[in-house]
């Protein structure tokens, strides 16, 4: 099991596949986290980060992963007994919500199906009930990493302003930062969650907190303890592009390349590149006859697909005769879809190839494990991806 041969393939929805020019700048010396050097990294990764997020406002980078930066958002804008509504879209929200009622917050939770996004409407009505504006926040996750369902960011922030409501807006965007287009200032967020390993094609590591100034202003009077995650400390010392305790330098000599990066390919063509890997994937599993787990078209996500096997069939049996046979590693079904669903993350550094090569592994694997399946799924993704990759090139012409 140790040894296998080939390169191994990191097909789940995060830590992605990290390209060479960041493995590279990781690799190189650790510098003085004080000293006049890491002050030039420090603010350029701390300006650049925000282009990213697309904010003019401060991002907070901590050395956590990003469970972490969850924490930082809840303990930095809430105080002990405050109410939060939350949604359940999956495993990542419930953990989030599992996370705010450990701190002592008054978590609610509307109640999800686990197959589409987060329902704007019930989110409205409910604030619309509170009257009283005991509900200090709601927090949503934009990309549900366990179903591969994205919710519409806009709309969320449209409910509560239909509502009349000053509740904060906190967000998680740990699996669809840098794959999937989001705009912290324009869509009104306050704190925006993020995390290096996915989207970002960093190692695990790092994680971040995008902050509105009402955001700022709701931390001078929360009251939740804190101390390592406390933004103020961080604010004060980031100006001069340091760090209050020791950051992660070499993720940051990472991000610093990441970021480059991603703007040389340009943000846009990112996202476009991660719609079509997911497009190809999806019409895919159609052609096999599997079931994708969202239910909803228009909330598909494009850095991962989730896809339900029939019943009696067991995606982790799949996922292991892949492994050993590809050496291809696939997301686990979490929570209650354990061992009924499987993930294909297509997200971070890939191309076309990595993308049917990701296909023919499952494909395989399908006719391997017997389920029942129709073959040439592959041969469909390569069709749409070769005659769209045509018609792109035609339209530059
Ligand atoms: C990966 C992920 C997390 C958890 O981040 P960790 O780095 O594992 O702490 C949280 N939310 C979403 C949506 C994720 O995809």
């Amino acid at each position: 099991m140790t040894n296998r041969t080939g390169r191994h393939f990191l097909q789940i929805p995060g830590p992605t596949n990290t390209p060479l020019p960041i493995l590279a700048a990781i690799a190189k010396p650790t510098i003085d986290h004080r000293g006049p050097e890491f002050a030039k990294l420090g603010l350029e990764v701390l300006t650049g980060i925000r282009t990213i997020f697309k904010t003019s406002g401060p991002v907070i980078i901590y050395p956590a992963s990003g469970t972490g930066a969850w924490e930082a958002a809840l303990v930095n804008t809430l105080s002990p007994g405050d109410r939060v509504l939350m949604f359940e879209t999956g495993w990542f929200a419930t953990l989030w919500n599992k996370m705010a009622k450990r701190l002592g917050i008054e978590a609610e939770f509307i109640k999800g199906d686990w197959r589409s996004g987060v329902n704007a409407d019930a989110i409205e009505a409910r604030l619309a009930e509170d009257k009283a504006h005991t509900i200090k926040a709601v927090a949503v996750v934009h990309n549900e990493t366990s179903t591969g369902a994205t919710s519409n960011i806009a709309a969320v922030r449209r409910a509560i302003d239909n509502a009349g409501h000053p509740a904060l807006l906190l967000v998680d965007t740990i699996s669809s930062l840098g794959s999937i287009d989001y705009r912290h200032e324009e869509w009104g967020v306050d704190v925006t969650v993020g995390g290096s390993q996915k989207g970002l094609m960093l190692p695990p590591g790092l994680s971040f907190n995008a902050i509105s100034d009402k955001a700022v202003a709701a931390a001078k009077k929360a009251k939740l303890p804190r101390s390592f995650w406390d933004w103020e400390d961080m604010l004060a010392i980031n100006e001069k592009g340091f760090f209050p305790y020791t950051p992660s330098t070499n993720l940051l000599q990472g991000l610093s390349v990441a970021i480059q990066m991603l703007h040389e390919e340009g943000l846009d063509n990112v996202f476009a590149r991660h719609d079509r890997a997911a497009e190809a994937t999806r019409r895919c599993v159609h052609h096999w006859g599997l079931e994708i787990q969202c239910q909803n078209p228009q909330e598909y996500s494009s850095s991962l697909t989730a896809v339900r096997l029939p019943e009696g069939y067991s995606a982790d049996g799949l996922r292991a005769e892949i492994l050993t046979r590809c050496n291809m590693s696939l997301g686990n079904g979490l929570g209650p879809l354990a061992d009924r669903v499987f993930r294909i993350g297509h997200l971070g550094d890939f191309h076309d190839l990595m993308v049917t090569g990701v296909l023919s592994g499952v494909e395989m694997g399908l006719r391997v494990c017997g389920i029942p399946h129709q073959s040439g799924g592959v041969e469909v993704a390569m069709n749409y991806l070769s005659g769209n990759a045509r018609a792109t090139a035609q339209a530059a012409e």
